[in-house]
C-alpha cells in the first residue's frame, strides 16, 4: 500500500480489526520508509452502487468523494474520521439494501444529513447548505431554527459559527 505521506511502497500492519458489523476490516499500517501511520479498509467487492445525478446521468458511487465532502463540513469540528467512515458505511448499507443498486444524490444527501445531525449540528448545517443548495436564505434559517428548538445545541456549539453564517449570507 502506497504511503500517503511519502509515497513509499513498504509498510507493515500494526493493527487489524473487523468493523462493528463485520462488513469490513480496518487495518492500521506503518510506513517502513517514513514511519507515518495510516488506515486502510478492506471489503468484499460487489456489484457497484450507482448514483443517479440531478440531470439523470449515472456514475459509480464514490466513497472517497463523499468522505471529502463530509470532512469539509466537519472542518474544525469535534468529529473524528472514524465517525465519518461509520456514517458513510450506513449510507452505503442503506443504499446497498435497495435491490436496484441505485441511489439518487438527493437520497444520499438526506441519509447523510439524518446521521450528521446526530453527530454535530454545525457540520450538519454546513452540509445541508451545500447539499440542498438552499434556494433562498429563508429555507436556510428555517433549517437553523429547527435546530435551535433542539436542546442539544445549547453550549455544545461553542461560540457558534458566525464566519460560516456570514459567508453563507454573502453567497
Ligand atoms: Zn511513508
Amino acid at each position: 500500500m502506497k504511503c500517503p505521506n511519502c509515497e513509499g511502497n513498504d509498510d507493515r500492519v500494526v493493527d487489524s480489526r473487523p468493523s462493528e458489523d463485520g462488513s469490513s476490516i480496518r487495518r492500521r499500517r506503518e510506513c517502513l520508509v517514513c514511519g507515518s501511520r495510516f488506515t486502510t479498509y478492506e471489503r468484499v467487492e460487489s456489484v457497484p452502487l450507482m448514483v443517479i445525478k440531478k440531470d439523470g446521468s449515472r456514475q459509480p458511487f464514490d466513497r472517497q468523494k463523499l468522505l471529502i465532502g463530509i470532512m469539509k463540513s466537519c472542518e474544525k469540528r469535534p468529529v473524528t474520521t472514524q465517525q465519518i467512515e461509520q456514517l458513510i458505511d450506513q449510507v452505503e448499507r442503506a443504499a446497498g439494501n435497495a435491490l436496484k443498486r441505485e441511489i439518487t444524490t438527493s437520497e444520499i444527501g438526506e441519509l447523510v444529513l439524518k446521521q450528521l445531525r446526530k453527530i454535530d449540528e454545525v457540520a450538519y448545517i454546513r452540509f445541508a447548505s451545500v447539499y440542498r443548495a438552499f434556494g433562498d436564505i429563508n429555507s436556510f434559517f428555517k433549517e437553523i431554527s429547527s435546530l435551535l428548538q433542539n436542546d442539544s445545541i445549547d453550549g455544545s456549539s461553542g461560540g457558534g459559527d458566525e464566519d460560516f453564517l456570514s459567508r453563507t449570507w454573502e453567497e
